[in-house]
C-alpha cells in the first residue's frame, strides 16, 4: 500500500528535481542565447556597410563640387575677361555665375556634414571594436562556467532521478498517477501537511472527523477545500 508519507517524500524529491531541471534549463538557455558577441559583430557589419556607402557619396559630392567650381571659374573669367560686352549677355552671365556659386556653397556644406558623420562613425567603430574584444574574452569565461555548471547539474539530476525511480517502484500506479495529476494542477504541491488543524496548502480549517481520518493514516484523505492530499507528520 502506498502511504501518504511515501508520497510526501516523493514530493520533496520532485521539488529538488524541479529546481535542478530549472537551473539546467536556465544555464542551457544562457549558453545558447547569452552571447553578446554576435550582436556586436552584426552591428559592426552594418556600420561598415553604412560607412562604405557614405564614403561613395562623399566621393560623388566632391567630384560634383569640383566640376561646379571649374564652371564657376570659367564663368568668372568670361564675366571679367572683357570679351562679353553686351549688357544683356553680361547680365545673364552674372546670373548664371551666381547660381553656380550657390551650388558650390551648397555642396561644400553637404561635404562638411558628410565628413562629420564619417568621423562620428569611425569613433563609434573603434568603441565597438574594443567592446567586442572585451565581450569575446568575457564570454569565453562565462561559457566555460556554464559548461561546467551544466555538467554538474546533469550528474545531480541523474542521481535524483535514480532515487526517484527507486522510490516510485514501491508505489502503486494509481496513487502515483493521482499524485502526479494533483502536482500538475496544484502548482507543484500535491501533498500538504496538516498543522494545528489547518491545511497548509490552502490554510482552511479541517473538520475534526477529517483530521481523525488523516491521523489514522489508513487511507489518502483529500482536503475538502483545495483537494490536496493531507499528511500529518
Ligand atoms: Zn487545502
Amino acid at each position: 500500500m502506498t502511504t501518504v508519507r511515501q508520497m510526501f517524500a516523493l514530493q520533496e524529491l520532485d521539488i529538488i528535481l524541479d529546481r535542478v531541471q530549472d537551473e539546467h534549463a536556465k544555464a542551457e538557455y544562457e549558453l545558447n542565447n547569452g552571447d553578446e558577441v554576435h550582436t556586436l559583430e552584426s552591428e559592426l557589419e552594418r556600420d561598415a556597410e553604412w560607412l562604405q556607402e557614405t564614403k561613395l557619396q562623399q566621393k560623388a559630392t566632391k567630384l560634383e563640387a569640383e566640376t561646379q567650381k571649374e564652371r564657376s571659374e570659367t564663368l568668372n573669367s568670361q564675366l571679367y575677361g572683357g570679351e562679353v560686352t553686351n549688357p544683356r549677355d553680361l547680365e545673364s552671365l552674372e546670373r548664371e555665375a551666381s547660381n553656380v556659386l550657390q551650388l558650390v556653397e551648397q555642396q561644400e556644406a553637404a561635404l562638411l556634414e558628410i565628413s562629420g558623420k564619417i568621423e562620428e562613425a569611425q569613433t563609434k567603430r573603434n568603441e565597438l571594436e574594443s567592446k567586442l574584444g572585451e565581450a569575446k574574452a568575457a564570454w569565453k569565461v562565462r561559457q566555460s562556467e556554464l559548461q561546467s555548471a551544466l555538467k554538474e547539474l546533469s550528474t545531480e539530476k541523474k542521481g535524483f532521478e535514480g532515487q526517484r525511480s527507486k522510490l516510485t517502484e514501491g508505489l502503486d500506479p494509481t496513487s502515483l498517477e493521482h499524485y502526479e495529476t494533483l502536482r500538475k494542477r496544484k502548482g507543484g504541491v500535491a501533498v500538504v501537511k496538516v498543522e494545528r488543524g489547518l491545511c497548509q496548502g490552502c490554510r482552511m480549517s479541517l473538520p475534526t472527523h477529517q483530521q481523525q481520518r488523516v491521523r489514522s493514516g489508513r487511507q489518502t484523505v483529500l482536503c475538502s477545500s483545495c483537494g490536496r492530499m493531507l499528511f500529518l507528520s
